[in-house]
């Protein structure tokens, strides 16, 4: 009740649910209060979450926050939300987000931009929660839930969680289910939470987890107990710093919360190395080639037949191409372009493939630096804090926007995990987050580490 009444009251101004389901919620609490009485409590019973769009919610509307999707009610529910009121958690409703989850800033959503609940000291311009993620992030940091689901394409779960000073995860690729959730870039995209600490995204995260004969690209593995790993010893870890994530321009309190994550972890007992990623300065534009084209064959399936909006014409080629027109916003379109034009006959060797080849040493990279005995890699989260809604330097060319990814898109590319974790604030008092990177499966050092720095 006290989420739901939070919920009411602050979300006009944030717009962090593009659909609040109070009803819902309640009537989940008060099976849960029975399971309490009897005794059957599950991990997260009566844990009140949001949702992000992205998520299919059986009978409640799910849009990924773009108009083509309009009136779409699944009649199934996603693994990880199934999952997650399996173990009884409670739905507060779903959560804003970039359409499609397509940005880093959530102002692509069909709902309008979410209002970071962070202002600057003594200002009153309302910045971005980052995205995609975007209503995750706020919904969490203004306690308007005590968790949220999120999933991550190329940074879209850390990202935000830097932010707005909330732990993000996104595990390794076939940790959770990808089945349910609206696809972007299938082979990048992974579900992870957004919470409020590290050991609620370990809850969060054991319970969201799980091989899915519905993804075949889940994989088998037990899921750990992961709440376990926090407070663990991480004497003895090696930690990676790697050099091409010093990036030109790069402001100096940044910087200095990477020293200052190195000295904690130092003081923990952590030998701290320096490492080479090399191919890191080609991650970002492999990403923006990978991610397109993955984009324009899943968004394929939206023609006005099967889902959601459909926008008449004289013909059925008319009336394909009004829908979408009307139906994707302007970040979605320029994706599908993108996508399409690399995957073309001609430009296929040129582009998607090289990206792919590109990929693979982006991946290569990783694992000599795991094969020499490192444990997990420090970086910064994110280049800058949250900026302004509406800024004009992002507006008028999307690179500037693209690079916001540049220290998250490697981890995807190569599958592997990392975790974003508030680290300190800027002089103007806004958070600001660094990323621990770690080898495949192993979110539990992660989960160690990142205790050590929050
Ligand atoms: N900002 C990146 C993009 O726009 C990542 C998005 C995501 O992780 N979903 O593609």
């Amino acid at each position: 009740q006290a989420y739901v009444s939070a919920i009411e009251a602050a979300n006009g101004q944030l717009n962090a649910y593009v659909m609040p389901t109070p009803e819902k919620a309640m009537a989940m609490a008060a099976q849960s209060d029975a399971r309490l009485a009897k005794g059957e409590a599950g991990a997260l019973e009566g844990i009140p979450l949001g949702v992000k769009d992205l998520y299919a919610t059986e009978g409640v509307h799910t849009q990924a926050c773009s108009r083509i999707l309009e009136g779409f009610e699944p009649r199934y529910e996603s693994t990880v939300t199934a999952n997650l009121w399996a173990d009884g958690a409670v739905m507060l409703g779903k959560l804003n987000m970039d359409e499609f989850a397509m940005g880093s800033s959530n102002e692509s959503s069909c709902y309008g931009p979410v209002k970071n609940p962070w202002r600057r000291k003594g200002s009153n311009l309302d910045l971005v929660p980052g995205g995609s993620s975007g209503g995750s992030a706020a919904a969490v940091a203004a306690h308007l839930a005590a968790g949220a689901t999120a999933t991550d394409t190329g940074g879209s779960i850390r990202q935000p969680a830097a932010f707005t000073g909330t732990v993000g995860i996104k595990p390794t690729y076939g940790r959770c289910s990808r089945w349910g959730i609206v696809a972007f870039a299938s082979s990048l995209d992974q579900a992870g939470p957004i919470a409020r600490d590290v050991r609620d995204a370990a809850i969060m995260l054991r319970s969201m987890a799980s091989v899915d004969a519905k993804d075949t690209t889940s994989v088998d593995r037990p899921v750990p107990d992961y709440e376990a790993a926090i407070g663990r010893s991480v004497k003895g870890l090696r930690i990676g710093v790697p050099k091409e994530y010093r990036v030109d321009g790069m402001p100096g309190e940044i910087e200095a919360l990477w020293q200052q994550g190195i000295a904690w972890l130092k003081d923990a007992g952590a030998e701290i190395v320096d490492v080479s990623l090399p191919h890191t300065k080609y991650a970002l534009p492999a990403y923006y080639i990978v991610a397109p084209a993955e984009a324009s064959s899943n968004l394929a399936r939206y023609d006005g037949v099967r889902y959601g909006l459909r926008v008449p014409g004289k013909d059925l080629t008319e009336m394909y191409e009004r829908t979408r027109a009307e139906g994707f916003g302007r970040e979605v379109k320029r994706r599908i372009m993108i996508g399409t034009y690399v995957l073309s006959a001609g430009y296929y060797d040129a582009y998607y493939l090289r990206a792919q080849k590109v990929r693979t040493l982006i991946k290569r990279d990783f694992e000599t630096v795991y094969a020499d005995g490192i444990d997990a890699l420090l970086t910064p989260a994110t280049p800058s804090a949250a900026f302004g809604i509406a800024d004009q330097d992002m507006a008028s060319d999307p690179v500037k926007m693209y690079l916001n990814d540049i220290f998250t898109v490697t981890v995807n590319m190569a599958g592997l995990p990392g975790i974003a974790v508030p680290a300190g604030l800027t002089e103007e008092g806004l958070p600001l987050g660094l990323q621990l990177i770690g080898r495949p499966f192993d979110e539990e050092t992660l989960f160690s580490l990142g205790s050590v720095i929050e």
